[in-house]
C-alpha cells in the first residue's frame, strides 16, 4: 500500500480536489544530492481567493457534523499516519535532508497530534455561568471559521499537523500553505492522508507558493485565525496584515535558546546534551540550543569535549543511514550560517571545532571564547553552530540567559535546587530542567515570549481550544423579557 504512488497530487495544488496551480509548478529538490524528486503545484493569489471562497462553504456543513464524525476523522487520519509511517519517512529523509530518526520523530509526532485532536470534539465546549436576571446563561465555543496554517521547511510535518489537526477537529477548515522547498513533507501528505480519512473535499486546501501565497492567505476575506510558524520578520509582517484585517494571529517564531550548565553537573551527560541540542537537524530548529552557558569550573573542558564530538559526528547524505547530520536546506541558508560564523570570528571568537564544509554540508562547529555582543552569539544562526560562554556566578547566569530578545526554551543541567530556583527567574515560553532545549509533545503547551512570538497557544486542549474557537455568550428565559417600553 502507498501514500503518494498516486501520480494525482504530481503538479497540483488542491482546491476542493486536485487541479493545476496557476501559479505554475514548484520543483522537488532533495537537497543532499540535488536530485529532482518530482514537483507540485503552485498556487497564485486567485487559487487562494477561490479556496478561501470554498472553504468557507465546506466549513459551515463539517461544523454541522456531530463530534463523534469529526473525531473518528482524526482518529483515522492518526491511524493512516501510523501505516504510511515508513512511506512518509522516505520523503521527510530525502526532501528536508533529514537523518532517519528525525523523520521517525515526525511521523509518531503526527499521529499522536491527532489522536489528540481527535478528544477536541467531546471536550467541553464552554461554561454554564451566573446572572444577575432571571435565565440562563453560557460561554460557549464555536468554530473560528477558516483557519490558515502556514509552515516553514525544518519540520513541516509537525509544524503543519499541529495546527491543521485541532483546527479540524474543531469544526474549522483550514488553507495549508507549506514551505515551496518542502511542500511534499509539509502539504501533500497530510492532504493524502485527510483524503484517505474521509475527511470532506474542501475542509482542507492545499496551496504551496511562496511569501506571496502567504501573504494571500493571511489577507483572504474569510480568513479569521492564522497559525504561523517561521521566522521573526516574516511574523512581524503577519501580525500587521492580522491587525489590520482584525484577524486573529497565532505566531510561533524564531529562538536563541540557552543551556545552562551548573557547576558540579556530570561533564559527559552535559556535553551530550549539548551536542545533541546544537547539531539535532544540522541546528535547523527553532529550540536549538544557540547559547551554552557553561560555569567556569568546566568550561575548558566542556568546550574541549564538545569541539572533540563535533568533529566525530559523520555529516553526509543521510538516505545512507550512517550519518548524524545531514544538508543545510539550501544555499541561501547556508551562506547565511556560514557569514555569521565569519563574522563571529571577526569579532573575536575562536573556531574550536568545525567551521565551513562542503556541498550543502555544514561541519558541526563550536565557537568559543564569544562574548555577548557577538553576533554568534546574539543571532538565530539556525545552523550547526554551538557558541559556548563561561559564567562565574548564578545571577550572571541568570542575566545572560535572559538578555535575549528571543524566549522560546532553555535547558538547565545539574542540581535540580538550583535549577528549580533559576527556572523561577527566566523569561521564557518552556523550560527543561536536566534537558537539552529541544522537546516537543503534542499533549503539552509550546510556544514563545518575546521575539519567539505571542505565547503558548499549540498543543493541549487548553491551548487548542483558545486557538481555535471563538467564545459565543447565549442566554435563555422561559418567555419573552418585559422592557420599560
Ligand atoms: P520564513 O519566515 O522565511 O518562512 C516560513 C513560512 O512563512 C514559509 O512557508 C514562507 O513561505 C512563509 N512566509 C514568508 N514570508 C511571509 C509573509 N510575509 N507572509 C506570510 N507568509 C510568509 O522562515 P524560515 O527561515 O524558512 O524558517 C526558519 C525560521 O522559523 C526560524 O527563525 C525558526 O526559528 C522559525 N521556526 C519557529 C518555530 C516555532 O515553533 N517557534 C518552529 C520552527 C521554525
Amino acid at each position: 500500500m502507498s501514500l503518494l504512488a498516486t501520480s494525482s497530487w504530481q503538479a497540483k495544488i488542491y482546491v476542493d480536489g486536485w487541479t493545476d496551480g496557476s501559479g505554475g509548478t514548484i520543483a522537488v529538490t532533495e537537497p543532499a544530492t540535488g536530485r529532482n524528486l518530482g514537483s507540485v503545484g503552485a498556487a497564485s493569489v486567485d487559487d487562494v481567493l477561490k479556496a478561501s471562497t470554498a472553504a468557507a462553504r465546506a466549513q459551515r456543513e463539517w461544523a454541522l457534523r456531530k463530534p463523534e464524525e469529526r473525531a473518528a476523522v482524526l482518529r483515522r487520519a492518526g491511524q493512516l499516519f501510523e501505516e504510511y509511517a515508513e512511506e512518509i519517512q522516505g520523503w521527510i529523509v530525502r526532501e528536508t535532508g533529514a537523518i532517519p530518526p528525525k523523520g521517525q520523530l515526525e511521523t509518531h509526532i503526527a499521529a499522536n497530534e491527532c489522536f489528540e485532536a481527535s478528544a477536541l470534539p467531546g471536550h467541553p465546549h464552554g461554561e454554564v455561568l451566573t446572572s444577575n436576571e432571571d435565565r440562563w446563561s453560557f460561554a460557549r465555543r464555536r468554530p473560528a471559521g477558516v483557519v490558515s496554517v502556514i509552515a516553514p521547511f525544518n519540520f513541516p510535518l509537525i509544524l503543519s499537523i499541529r495546527s491543521v489537526a485541532p483546527a479540524i477537529a474543531l469544526g474549522n477548515s483550514v488553507l495549508l500553505k507549506p514551505d515551496p522547498r518542502t511542500a511534499v513533507s509539509g502539504g501533500v501528505v497530510l492532504m493524502r492522508i485527510f483524503e484517505e480519512a474521509g475527511l470532506p473535499a474542501g475542509v482542507l486546501q492545499l496551496l504551496p507558493g511562496g511569501a506571496d501565497v502567504g501573504v494571500a492567505v493571511c489577507e483572504a476575506p474569510e480568513v479569521r485565525v492564522i497559525a504561523f510558524t517561521g521566522s521573526t520578520p516574516a511574523g512581524r509582517k503577519v501580525g500587521e496584515s492580522a491587525a489590520r484585517n482584525l484577524k486573529r494571529a497565532h505566531l510561533e517564531l524564531g529562538g536563541n535558546n540557552a543551556l545552562i550548565v551548573l557547576p558540579g553537573a556530570d561533564l559527559e551527560k552535559a556535553v551530550s546534551a549539548g551536542a545533541f541540542g546544537s547539531f539535532m537537524h544540522q541546528g535547523q530548529i527553532c529550540m536549538t540550543t544557540g547559547r551554552h552557558l557553561v560555569h567556569e569550573s568546566m568550561y575548558d573542558e566542556y568546550v574541549r569535549l564538545l569541539s572533540e564530538k563535533a568533529e566525530g559526528l559523520p555529516v553526509g547524505d543521510p538516505a545512507s543511514g550512517q550519518v548524524a547530520l545531514g544538508p543545510i536546506i539550501d544555499e541561501k541558508q547556508w551562506d547565511r550560517i556560514d557569514g555569521l560564523v565569519k563574522q563571529s570570528v571577526e569579532a573575536g571568537a575562536t573556531v574550536s571545532a568545525g567551521g565551513g564544509g562542503e556541498a550543502l554540508f555544514y561541519r558541526p562547529t563550536v565557537l568559543s571564547g564569544i562574548d555577548h555582543t557577538n553576533p554568534g552569539w546574539t543571532e538565530e544562526i539556525f545552523g550547526p553552530v554551538a557558541p559556548v560562554m563561561k559564567f562565574s556566578t548564578i545571577d550572571e547566569a541568570v542575566e545572560l540567559a535572559n538578555s535575549s530578545e528571543y524566549g522560546l526554551s532553555v535547558g538547565i543541567l545539574g542540581d535540580v535546587g538550583e535549577a528549580m530556583k533559576i527556572a523561577d527567574r527566566i523569561n521564557s515560553g518552556k523550560i527543561h530542567i536536566n534537558e537539552q532545549t529541544v522537546s516537543d509533545e503534542a499533549n503539552s503547551p509550546f510556544g514563545g515570549v518575546g521575539a519567539s512570538g505571542t505565547g503558548s497557544r499549540v498543543g493541549g486542549a487548553t491551548a487548542n481550544i483558545e486557538a481555535y474557537t471563538e467564545t459565543q455568550w447565549l442566554t435563555m428565559r422561559p418567555e419573552i423579557a418585559i422592557y420599560p417600553f
